[in-house]
């Protein structure tokens, strides 16, 4: 079974219908770009996953999302434990203006653990595992906006990891870094795999085919075309996913 299968799903701004009929199956260990042109619905599928979408009052949709097997959809799903189980991670690195420390400690903490030793764990773990710890283990009480755009943006990876989630969805995080930061994440997404299904929208097609093993493509709302990346990029069989991954639009 798929860590998560997508079915039938139909999703509603108001009238608008910005996603027709998707249907994807995610894995584990895996990395799944969303790729496709700007407005094809590409974070809203994303955004689906976690029920993000639920903050927007006109949202609505249709079909199921199953995780493990079981529709996040459902009446008894728990947000809170949904969200614990998926972790988020945005465009723009945003660390709460507090200290490193207390970015790493603060969802712990609100999902009840209360040991100090136990919370410095965290905060050491976490780091090591974004490749942060050595550059900020001397700046642990200083305010993460003094880190680097990149750094930052690792930070909110180890803030997402440190509850421990099983699902990665990264929209666009690399989009606001320099080369360098970017490819310290990148690296950082193939090395997250071996312990989560990350999922990540990018603009950016390079990305898409040098990091992740499945990739969709997105056209005005529907799943033209999902499947191996390798295969994709190289023997497509959609012609409008050919155009696009060659540049014709976009
Ligand atoms: P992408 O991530 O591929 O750029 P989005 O998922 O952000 O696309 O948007 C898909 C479509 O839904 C676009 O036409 C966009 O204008 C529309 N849309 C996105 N968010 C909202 C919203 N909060 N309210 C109404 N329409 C929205």
């Amino acid at each position: 079974m798929a860590k998560i299968e997508v079915k039938k799903l139909n999703f509603y701004y108001g009238n608008y219908q910005a996603l027709k009929n998707v249907n994807m199956n995610i894995e584990e260990n895996e990395i799944t770009s969303l790729i496709g042109p700007s407005g094809c619905g590409k974070s809203t599928f994303l955004r689906s996953i976690n029920r993000m979408n639920d903050l927007i009052e006109i949202a609505r949709y249709e079909g199921e999302i199953l995780l493990d097997g079981k529709n996040i959809f459902s009446k008894d799903c728990d947000l809170v434990q949904l969200r614990k189980r998926i972790g988020m991670v945005f465009q723009k690195p945003n660390p709460f203006p507090k200290s490193v420390y207390e970015n790493l400690i603060y969802a712990p903490k609100i999902h009840g653990e209360k040991s100090k030793v136990v919370l410095e764990e965290i905060v050491e773990k976490s780091l090591k595992a974004v490749n942060l710890w050595d550059e900020v283990k001397d700046k642990l009480h200083k305010s993460a906006l003094s880190l680097s755009g990149g750094q930052q943006q690792r930070l909110c990876i180890a803030r997402a990891i440190s509850i421990k989630p099983e699902i990665l969805l990264m929209d666009e995080p690399t989009s606001a870094l320099d080369p360098i930061s970017t490819s310290k994440i990148e690296e950082l997404i193939m090395e997250l795999r071996a312990n989560y299904a990350i999922v990540i929208v990018t603009h950016n097609m390079q990305q898409a085919s040098r990091i992740s093993d499945k990739t969709g493509f997105f056209f005005q709302g529907e799943l033209i075309e999902y499947g191996k990346t390798t295969d994709m990029f190289t023997i497509p069989k959609n012609k409008k996913t050919e155009d696009y991954i060659t540049g014709r639009f976009g």
